[in-house]
């Protein structure tokens, strides 16, 4: 049998918005992501604007250097909209009127009472030998086109119309052309700096073509990608990223809280969960962060009693209870206002675990002893507290997500350590 050749694929995100400050292209990491998926790299990743020339230089450009276009947006039914035009004029094919599709459109408006604006009528052409692509999200339908010379993938912009379409429509396309077989594991993990952990697995970056490790860091997270191929079998490509992971998760032991790509909130939430605790949490420079993680998660009413904002000194001392003197004696951002906060909301929640977070999350507001960054964190539970001093670095924003971040892992690591003994007593 011949060899399957890989395919050289380019991107095309096609919109002006998307050459403003304002927009970003994050479809194409979507569609990358899938494409590796199926052991497939992307070669070139274009963003074009509207205009017309500019688009179909774009166009020839990609035609000629590459076997699959994916391209994004611009098949709505507005003037700036010109992807379909566009391909059809470069690739010298008329634009065909499908009474279905019209009659499909019209549907979707007549669903929501109300009658299609005539200019909708345009998303009803389609390039000459294409395949509709049915969007179940949206008007603006895709299409798959094999020129013979190259395989022509036109999807919506919006990401809930494309996600979905790309997964159920394009992808079966591109299925044939697949050449390898890949795995791929995210280990998330907190509690370590970037480079603790690089030293700490410096050894076991692979030296090998079918295996690859990426570190990516973020404001209290770092991320260790893992992906793997083989050309033999899916078994092959799961195998090898296994080893890696096993050898990995020895080294940095309870410090990676995910394997399977949960979020800590998640992470923290089923462990509250399956231990039957409760937590209420009272927040000061995270301002309803922590709260609002928590309540990210589907089902989190199950374990998370109350939150409280208590910003102001009156709030502390009113909704929590903490005492007026201790304010003025430690100042509000201080481990002993934390511990009075943290004890309070339990009080209030009735409880089994409390969290309270205080800091300065600046830009302004620090002083010598008390710079930006600082924020005291306490977690209380029935026989006693733990209190942290953090110094957090970069601006509010990411002030405030560290400390969310800190304050989650400490009842994560609290929960799993009382898992551990639990176990040691059986
Ligand atoms: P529709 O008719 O449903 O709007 P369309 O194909 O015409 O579909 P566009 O008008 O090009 O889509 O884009 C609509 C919106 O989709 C944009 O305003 C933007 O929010 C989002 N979008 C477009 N392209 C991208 C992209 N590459 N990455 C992320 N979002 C995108």
């Amino acid at each position: 049998m011949k060899p399957k050749k890989n395919l050289k694929i380019e991107i095309m995100a096609i919109g002006s918005e998307l050459l403003t400050p304002y927009f970003q292209d994050t479809n194409s990491l979507f569609l990358t992501e899938r494409l590796n998926d199926l052991g497939m790299e992307v070669s070139y990743k274009t963003i074009v604007g509207d205009d017309w020339d500019d688009l179909a230089l774009s166009i020839k450009q990609a035609l000629s250097r590459t076997d699959v276009i994916i391209a994004i947006g611009g098949l709505g039914p507005t003037q700036d909209d010109r992807t379909r035009e566009a391909f059809a004029t470069v690739l010298e094919r008329k634009l065909i009127f499908n009474k279905e599709l019209l009659q499909k459109i019209e549907g979707r408006f007549k669903h929501r009472g109300l009658s299609m604006p005539a200019v909708n009528k345009k998303q009803s052409y389609v390039i000459d030998g294409a395949e509709i692509l049915e969007n179940r999200n949206g008007t603006a339908p895709g299409l798959w086109l094999d020129t013979g010379s190259n395989k022509i993938i036109l999807l919506p912009g919006p990401p809930h119309e494309l996600k979905p379409m790309f997964d159920e429509s394009a992808c079966p396309h591109l299925q044939e052309f697949k050449t390898d077989y890949t795995a791929r594991k995210v280990l998330k993990i907190t509690g370590l700096t970037e480079s603790k952990i690089d030293t700490l697995i410096l050894d076991l970056y692979p030296d090998s073509p079918y295996l690859r490790m990426t570190i990516l860091s973020h404001p209290g997270q770092i991320e260790i990608h893992l992906s793997s191929h083989s050309k033999k079998s899916q078994e092959q490509a799961d195998k090898r990223v296994q080893k890696l992971e096993t050898n990995i998760l020895e080294r940095l032991k309870e410090n990676v809280f995910s394997a399977s790509g949960e979020e800590l909130e998640e992470v923290v939430g089923n462990l509250l969960r399956l231990n039957k605790r409760t937590l209420a949490v009272a927040e000061s420079c995270t301002g309803g962060l922590l709260g609002h993680r928590l309540t990210n998660v589907p089902g989190s009413s199950d374990y998370f009693l109350l939150g409280v904002v208590a910003y102001s000194n009156k709030a502390k001392i009113n909704a929590l209870g903490v005492s007026p003197s201790l304010i003025e004696k430690y100042g509000a951002v201080s481990s002993q206002v934390a511990e009075a906060m943290a004890q309070g909301i339990r009080e209030k929640a009735r409880s089994n675990l409390s969290l309270a977070v205080t800091g300065i999350a600046g830009p302004t507001g620090g002083t010598p002893e008390k710079p930006v960054g600082l924020v005291y964190i306490a977690l209380a539970w029935d026989k006693g507290s733990k209190l942290k001093k953090n110094l957090f670095l970069g601006n509010r924003d990411k002030i405030k997500y560290q400390s969310s971040q800190k304050a989650l892992d400490m009842v994560r690591r609290h929960l799993a350590k009382n898992k551990k003994k639990k176990r040691a007593l059986k």
